[in-house]
C-alpha cells in the first residue's frame, strides 16, 4: 500500500475503483468532456442519438465543467460516477477511463496519467475539444446528430 498522501504511480492497476481515495478517484477522468454531451432518445425505440452539443457548464476550451462541486445542483441531470453505479458506466464512453477499470481493462497509451500531460487527450482527438458546441448556442439538438463510434460502442 502507497504512504498516506502519496499516489502509487500505477494505483488503477493495483485498485479497484471502490478502493481508491478521492484524489485518485478524481484523477482517473481524462477531461474528454464526453460525457457531458447531449444524447436525444427516441421515445418509441428508446434507440440513442449522440450529438456534439454540450453542457452549458462546460468550458469547451478544458473540457472541464465550470462548476464541478455544484454541478448538481445547477444541473439536476447531471449524472455523478461513483464506484457504487460502476455496473452502469456501459452509458458512457468506450474510452472513458471509469469504464475502463470497471470493466478490468488499462487504460489508453493517451490517458494523462500515463503520458503526464493533460493535453495528450487533445493531442489523440479524444476529447470534444474540437467538435462540441454549446447548448448556449446550439439551436435544435436534431441538427447536431454526430456518430462517432467511441460513443456507440
Ligand atoms: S467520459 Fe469519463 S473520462 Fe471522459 S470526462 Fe466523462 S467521466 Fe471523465
Ligand atoms: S454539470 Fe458539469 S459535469 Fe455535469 S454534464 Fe454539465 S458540464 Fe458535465
Amino acid at each position: 500500500m502507497p504512504k498516506e498522501g502519496k499516489v502509487s504511480p500505477v494505483f488503477w492497476q493495483e485498485k479497484s475503483l471502490a478502493e481508491m481515495d478521492n484524489k485518485e478517484w478524481e484523477s482517473l477522468c481524462d477531461r474528454c468532456g464526453l460525457c457531458c454531451l447531449y444524447k436525444i432518445e427516441d421515445e418509441e425505440t428508446g434507440a440513442i442519438a449522440h450529438t456534439n452539443v454540450s453542457c452549458r457548464l462546460l468550458d469547451i476550451k478544458t473540457c472541464r465543467c465550470m462548476k464541478y462541486k455544484v454541478r448538481k445542483l445547477l444541473v439536476p441531470d447531471c449524472i455523478i460516477l461513483t464506484p457504487q453505479t460502476a455496473g452502469e458506466f456501459k452509458w458512457l464512453p468506450s474510452t472513458c477511463a471509469y469504464r475502463l477499470i470497471a470493466q478490468g481493462k488499462d487504460l489508453p497509451p493517451w490517458h494523462p496519467l500515463k503520458t503526464k500531460n493533460e493535453q495528450s487527450i487533445h493531442k489523440a482527438g479524444i476529447s470534444i475539444q474540437k467538435i462540441a458546441v454549446s447548448e448556449r448556442e446550439a439551436g435544435d439538438l436534431e441538427d447536431h446528430i454526430i456518430h462517432w463510434q467511441i460513443l456507440e460502442e
